[in-house]
């Protein structure tokens, strides 16, 4: 499957990683949008939250609390903020689901 976070996942494209389990990893986003600036991401294929069910509660429980002890690590105590695009209106670019982690600064509301 050619998708670019899977290789990622392989090791077939390198990546900055911060974090990695059984189940997930964290690595740098390509083009930060904050000082903070993480994916964490399932290792096995999932496109997109649209895409999951009830029986990967325990693994989109995971990816959270990973990305809560990411923030933490980067010392994001005055807030963060977690992002899920999804699906195309949502501003999904990578069909593989993940999580943004941003922070270093103060964010607007409401998003664009
Ligand atoms: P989204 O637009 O929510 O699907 O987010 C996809 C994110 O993946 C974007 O913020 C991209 O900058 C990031 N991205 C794309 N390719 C790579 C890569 N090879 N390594 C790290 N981040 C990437
Ligand atoms: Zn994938």
């Amino acid at each position: 499957m050619d998708c670019i976070f899977c290789k990622i996942v392989n090791g077939e494209i390198p990546a900055q990683k911060f974090y990695e389990d059984e189940s997930c990893i964290a690595f740098s986003d390509i083009n930060p949008q904050a000082p903070v600036h993480l994916l964490v991401i399932p290792r096995r294929h999932i496109a997109s939250l649209a895409e999951t069910t009830a029986q990967d509660a325990e693994l989109l429980s995971r990816l959270v609390i990973a990305a809560k002890k990411l923030a933490e690590k980067q010392k994001l105590a005055k807030g963060f903020r977690i992002v899920v695009n999804t699906g195309e209106e949502g501003g999904q670019t990578v069909d593989h689901l993940h999580l943004h982690v941003l922070g270093g600064r103060a964010m607007h509301w409401p998003p664009g």
